[in-house]
């Protein structure tokens, strides 16, 4: 496996290595890579000739109180799990943006609600830094978890809108034994925190079975929110799965997703599942 750190080098690759007949898979993650990440290398490996993955904490898509410089890292852990998946290229660029960068990149609508209504700026950072590394990468294949589900609607949105030549691959969301969603921030939690934080997802998980009775949205958003035990819930929401409106009742045939975002101390988590009825 080839280690890039320069953006150029990386553009250089990529002009080497893009033909009409070859494909470049490409995973961009933020590091302290785990079984999440993992799944979406495993998902794109079989599909491409080349697979790519980035690792760049992307200082765009943090506020000024947020975690960017604490974010766990493990580059050594991280280049020993993408040479295992098979990966090709690391590329770990200290730097990523050319100076005078002037660039942004704003989807609107998807992301106004659930984790853009607290995090301003956040998507307008990862569509820019996404649509940076495409270009950087040369990619005809791009892995987005379902973990960050909203994330996914974005970059699909911006794909579509901008036309940019590449196939977004969606990936399950990884949970650990007890329905925990792998994140790189579980590391910043307590023994005692990280088991309030399975409330996450056993509440999603009774939003799905309770699905179908009733199907009145705010009856079943109590249900959920009651159930979670958090210093904080940000928001628990169970929208359309395409447009991430709120919706106000199930319908059987309109795919909807149950959202949670809770923080404990200062960890702020986000899980997520399908939610259908019928
Ligand atoms: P991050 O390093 O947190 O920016 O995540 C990089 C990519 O990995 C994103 O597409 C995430 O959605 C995905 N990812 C992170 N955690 C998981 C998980 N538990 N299951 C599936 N995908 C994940």
């Amino acid at each position: 496996m080839e280690i890039v750190t320069e953006p150029e080098a990386m553009q250089a690759w990529a002009r080497e290595h893009r033909r009409p007949d070859v494909t470049i898979g490409f995973v961009p993650t933020m590091g302290f890579l785990h079984a999440g990440h993992r799944s979406l290398m495993d998902a794109l490996r079989p599909r491409v000739d080349h697979l790519v993955v980035s690792i760049y904490v992307n200082p765009l898509q943090f506020g000024p109180n947020e975690d960017l410089d604490r974010y766990p890292r493990d580059p050594e852990g991280d280049a020993a799990l993408c040479t295992e998946a098979g990966a090709d290229v690391l590329f770990m660029p200290t730097s990523l943006y050319p100076s005078g960068f002037a660039t942004s990149v704003s989807v609107h609508g998807l992301t106004e609600g659930l984790c853009g209504a607290s995090r301003p700026g956040h998507f307008e950072g990862v569509a820019t830094v996404c649509a940076r590394l495409f270009g950087l990468t040369g990619c005809t294949h791009a892995a987005f978890g379902e973990k960050d589900f909203q994330q996914l609607a974005v970059i699909r949105r911006m794909v579509t809108d901008l036309a940019i030549d590449l196939q977004i691959v969606g990936c399950p969301l990884i949970r650990d034994d007890h329905g925990l969603a792998l994140s790189s921030r579980n590391k910043y939690l307590s023994d005692a925190d990280r088991n309030r934080a399975q409330t996450l997802s056993r509440a999603l998980f009774a939003i799905q079975d309770a699905a179908n009775d009733p199907r009145d949205v705010s009856r079943l958003r109590a249900l959920g929110a009651g159930m979670i035990d958090s210093d904080r819930l940000e928001y628990f929401e169970i929208v359309d799965a395409a447009s991430l409106e709120p919706l106000a009742k199930l319908t059987s045939g309109r795919p909807a997703r149950a959202l949670v975002a809770a923080h404990y101390g200062q960890t702020r988590l986000i899980d997520n599942v399908a939610v259908e009825v019928g």
